[in-house]
């Protein structure tokens, strides 16, 4: 795979973070987000995003989560409209 543009890294970013690419391909992810800050902050956002379910799974926070929910998915789409 090569010159993977934002498209690409977003479409395959749960593979990225989970780990499961091959090295080559993950290698080109790396070559991207090292030129790309949009994607980066995608990457951030998304990470972050993956440690607040987790952690709110674990603390079994009361139905009020649905403000934190929509707080979440805003974040990501602005992440997404600045890629
Ligand atoms: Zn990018």
């Amino acid at each position: 795979m090569k010159d993977l543009n934002c498209r690409d890294v977003i479409e395959f970013l749960d593979d990225y973070v989970g780990g499961v690419q091959p090295a080559t391909v993950r290698h080109e992810f790396d070559a991207h987000l090292a030129e790309c800050p949009a994607c980066v902050d995608y990457l951030t956002t998304y990470r972050e995003t993956i440690r607040l379910c987790r952690a709110s799974c674990r603390e079994d926070l009361p139905p009020a989560s649905a403000e934190v929910e929509r707080r979440l998915i805003e974040a990501i789409v602005s992440a997404r409209r600045r890629a």
